[in-house]
């Protein structure tokens, strides 16, 4: 999941990004809100989490201009204080959480991770793919009852696979949801990922879940056999 974290205040940032990372989400920083426009403009992010008091354009007017362009990306906002006017102005610019100013990291994560389950339809906490489980809060996957140990990064890319089963999942849409704007799209990282999961992932077992379709892209899913790689 790629989030968008609007924050000038660089340390603030930089922790933020660091501890969102740690819990495999792919972060891209922006420090004002017209930077922040533009970077939602270009990337389709599954959350922003957007400071108040912001150079160039505040987060409310971000927030407004968001919706004015149809963006339905949940909004998590920051404010610095514990006003109700904040609080209601950051609701009615079509804000969808908001947590005030110092708060608990465990707290943002909670709010974070409650947001990605909204999406287009409620995600249940268990997501579920024949006899593979991923719990999103302890980020435990289990294949068949048997705990399956995968990096950060590897988590990512299953946690997103899985959210769209069934579906074709293509390159673009991993760059997209799972790295961040480092992410050099001349790389062969995704197929190196691609491979590692399916190792730890199907290896052993009859039904493969992690399926290629040639020159489309992936899909996982529990369904009859596509075309194998
Ligand atoms: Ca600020």
């Amino acid at each position: 999941m790629r989030i968008l974290l609007v924050e000038d205040e660089q340390h603030a940032a930089q922790m933020l990004a660091k501890g969102l990372r740690d819990q495999t989400y792919a972060v891209d920083v922006a420090a004002d809100g017209e930077a922040a426009l533009y970077q939602a403009g270009m990337n389709d992010y599954d959350l922003i989490i957007l400071d108040v008091m912001l150079p160039l354009k505040d987060g409310f007017t971000v927030c407004r201009e968001l919706r004015a362009a149809a963006s339905a990306v949940p909004v998590l906002m920051l404010t610095a204080r514990d006003a109700v006017q904040d609080r209601i102005t950051g609701l009615d610019t079509g804000a969808d959480d908001y947590l005030v100013k110092p708060f608990d990291f465990h707290e943002l994560l909670a709010r974070v991770r409650a947001l990605l389950r909204r999406g287009p339809v409620l995600q249940p906490v268990q997501l579920k793919v024949a006899d593979l489980t991923l719990e999103t809060r302890s980020r435990l996957v289990r294949r068949g009852g048997k705990p399956i140990d995968l990096t950060a990064k590897e988590y990512a890319l299953l946690e997103y696979l899985i959210r769209r089963a069934d579906e074709v999942v293509t390159r673009a849409d991993i760059a997209e949801h799972v790295w961040d704007e480092t992410f050099d799209p001349f790389s062969n990282l995704i197929e190196v990922y691609i491979q590692r999961l399916r190792r730890k992932v199907d290896e052993g077992y009859a039904r493969k879940l992690i399926r290629t379709l040639r020159g489309e892209g992936y899909r996982l899913t529990a369904g009859e056999e596509d075309e194998l790689a």
